[in-house]
């Protein structure tokens, strides 16, 4: 049967010439004028190929490669963009909009011809790849098994196949299974979350693909590293990294993140993750460009390929072509022409235009990273994420150790004000090794944060004592995270208030005591919370994934974590409202106030501190000197009218750009 491509194209000319062209390779054809047609047309044809006009009026090209991946009848079909911009070419290669090729216009022929061939064979390469091993599918396990034990790199697995079993241990050698259980895993992920824990498992992938793994103690750890052998991805290698690379992995935790020697790793680029997860964060915190929730892209790149990672614009450029090399080289002079404007700005303070002083504080999760926050002219530090003192590590920090953690914190930063966050840990914060927090099947709903150290109470008191002896040396205040009503909220008070206590008043010393508004009840509430504490900070990160019900961590619904939401401008809009009305102050901790673009909604809001990564601290400075508050009033205003994200978010851009158009490229 011949293979079926769907031509779109709102040219007629250019959609003629493929169609003729394509027709008499031999190809079964159907066109498309425009996007609606198209996405309606591949629903019902299921084409093998669908080649795509990116420009188009009403629905673009990527929209329509973006909702043809999302729709389970075209996930797997190919995609083959056509475009006349070189650049546009390179975003749709950086994969995006999830397409497999591009082809750029005007085109001829043999080009045409030439990439339909190349992408239909990828892709029938692909479909023959195993599902267990994502190697291609005339690979013998077996033989892989083997190779990976020559090489030191497979340990504790038990490969067999139906009529000839064997086992492989690289410290044991041969060693047999006593017991299998046959089970059908689509991938050797299923099998390695349906058997560990139990004594022994093996997946069976059809075929007479069997691979057993058998964990006699350790079996959680044992079978993810299994499954990163079998995926040929080594072990935590960036840890051993020793010349500068740019990273490529199906996820990472904020804990491998931390750990990475910045100095080795240019670059991120992620199956996994969405722009507030924790690794990314982190990464920025690094300075490290990431790009994150790319879907498959593990498995489109071999190592040793060239990639260009623009974490500004989240694109991850292919084998780049010299005009796309010589357009970054542009965007990198300009960077370091803003970079020198910035550095300027350090010693400046930051005050709108017209006199409003607004707090600009630094987000730290490491204490080494308590450096760039004067290095980048920050006034203190806004969150300090404390959960991250559990990575890497096998036992609980004790008092004293966390004391001397948080007293150099607040001893660098005096008498700029150290604001410690109480353990966030869960949600994608797992202190793996110290603390189980089990498993959840949504542990962002889950037991997390605050109501994990209610029920810990002896974690909790070690914290709380711990930072009531360091605000004896500094300016130190106290947030609670994920405070979800009143109850709870008086709950923490009043350990904190028993922690003071033993801790005694000469070793203890004044401390303000906040509550991170990021759950909708909090913010539908923060009326009564304002009344018992003395101030709030936003978490946008959290505030925004719980409003509009997005996983801040998945990256398949990324598209609709938008904080120019309606619903959270007036929600933002009642928290700022009610801590007024209490005379208590009022911050943003989450990414939000990075987005420079988004800074005028929060100016005109009325927050009093916007505290962001430090290395963010010098473009939000500058951004705040450019504006003035009436202004900012006014698009809240007018943004309070609007019905839609991107209206909202379009108001924003115009200021934005009118103020300083430079630090938004
Ligand atoms: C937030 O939710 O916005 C926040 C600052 O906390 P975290 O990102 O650590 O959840
Ligand atoms: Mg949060």
């Amino acid at each position: 049967m011949p293979e079926t491509i769907l031509v779109v194209d709102d040219d007629p000319d250019i959609a003629r010439f493929v169609e003729v062209n394509l027709r008499s390779a031999g190809y079964d054809v159907s066109v498309a004028s425009d996007g609606e047609e198209a996405l309606e047309k591949a629903s019902e044809l299921r084409p093998d190929l669908v080649l795509l006009d990116v420009m188009m009026p009403r629905i673009d090209g990527f929209e329509v490669a973006q909702r043809l991946r999302r729709n389970p009848q075209t996930a797997n079909t190919s995609i083959i963009m056509l475009t006349a911009k070189a650049l546009s070419t390179d975003k749709v290669l950086g994969l995006t909009a999830g397409a497999d090729d591009y082809i750029i216009k005007p085109f001829d022929p043999i080009e045409l011809l030439a990439r339909v061939k190349g992408t239909l064979r990828r892709a029938k390469e692909m479909r023959n790849l195993s599902p267990l091993t994502g190697l291609p599918g005339n690979i013998r396990i077996q033989e892989e098994i083997e190779r990976m034990v020559r090489e030191g790199r497979a340990f504790a697995v038990l490969y067999c196949d139906l009529d000839n079993f064997k086992a492989y241990n690289d410290e044991k050698g041969f060693v047999r299974g006593d017991r299998l259980i046959q089970h059908t895993a689509r991938t050797l992920q299923d099998a390695v979350v349906e058997f560990s824990g139990t004594d022994g498992f093996i997946g069976h992938v059809g075929g007479d693909d069997f691979v057993a793994i058998v964990p006699p103690d350790v079996a959680e750890d044992v079978a993810k590293r299994v499954v990163r052998n079998l995926q040929g991805k080594e072990q935590k290698a960036f840890l051993e990294l020793t010349e500068p690379h740019i990273l490529v992995a199906h996820n990472l935790t904020p804990s491998d993140t931390a750990s990475m020697d910045k100095q080795r790793v240019l670059g991120i680029a992620t199956d996994l993750g969405s722009r507030t997860s924790h690794a990314a964060i982190i990464a920025r915190s690094l300075s490290i460009p990431a790009v994150v929730g790319l879907h498959d892209i593990t498995s489109r790149l071999q190592t040793g390929q060239t990639v260009l990672v623009d974490g500004t614009n989240g694109l991850l450029i292919v084998d780049p072509k010299s005009e796309t090399l010589a357009y970054y080289g542009e965007v990198e002079s300009r960077r370091v022409k803003v970079a020198a404007k910035l550095r300027e700005l350090r010693e400046t303070k930051s005050t709108t235009r017209d006199g409003r002083h607004i707090v600009l504080s630094a987000n730290i999760e490491l204490p080494s990273d308590v450096e760039a926050v004067a290095e980048n002219g920050a006034e203190g530090i806004g969150l300090y994420r404390t959960e991250f003192l559990f990575v890497n590590r096998d036992t609980l920090p004790s008092e004293e150790e966390q004391y001397e953690t948080y007293r150099k914190v607040a001893e660098r930063v005096k008498p700029n004000p150290l604001i410690i966050r109480t353990f966030d840990l869960g949600g994608d914060k797992l202190a793996v090794g110290t603390v189980d927090v089990g498993d959840e099947l949504n542990p962002f709903l889950g037991w997390r944060a605050i109501r994990f150290c209610l029920e810990n109470i002896d974690i909790f008191k070690t914290q709380l004592r711990a930072i009531w002896r360091a605000s004896a040396v500094g300016n130190v205040k106290i947030m609670f995270p994920m405070i979800s009503g009143l109850e709870e909220l008086r709950h923490a008070k009043e350990v904190l208030e028993q922690c003071r206590r033993e801790v005694g008043d000469k070793k203890s010393g004044k401390m303000e005591v906040g509550a991170m508004i990021e759950i909708p009840s909090a913010a539908i509430s923060a009326d009564a919370l304002a009344r018992e504490v003395d101030f709030f900070s936003i978490g946008t990160n959290d505030l925004i994934q719980y409003t509009i019900a997005v996983d801040r961590v998945n990256e398949r619904i990324a598209h609709l974590y938008e904080p120019t939401h309606p619903a959270v401008l007036r929600l933002l809009k009642m928290i700022a409202e009610a801590a007024h009305a209490h005379d208590i102050w009022v911050g943003v901790c989450g990414e939000m106030a990075r987005d420079v673009a988004l800074i005028p909604l929060l100016i005109g809001l009325g927050m009093d501190e916007l505290s962001v990564g430090a290395t963010s601290v010098p473009r939000v400075k500058m951004a705040l000197r450019s504006l003035a508050v009436p202004e900012c009033q006014e698009l809240v205003g007018e943004a309070l009218t609007l019905q839609t994200s991107s209206e909202i978010l379009a108001r924003c851009l115009d200021l934005a750009t009118k103020r300083y158009g430079d630090l938004l490229g």
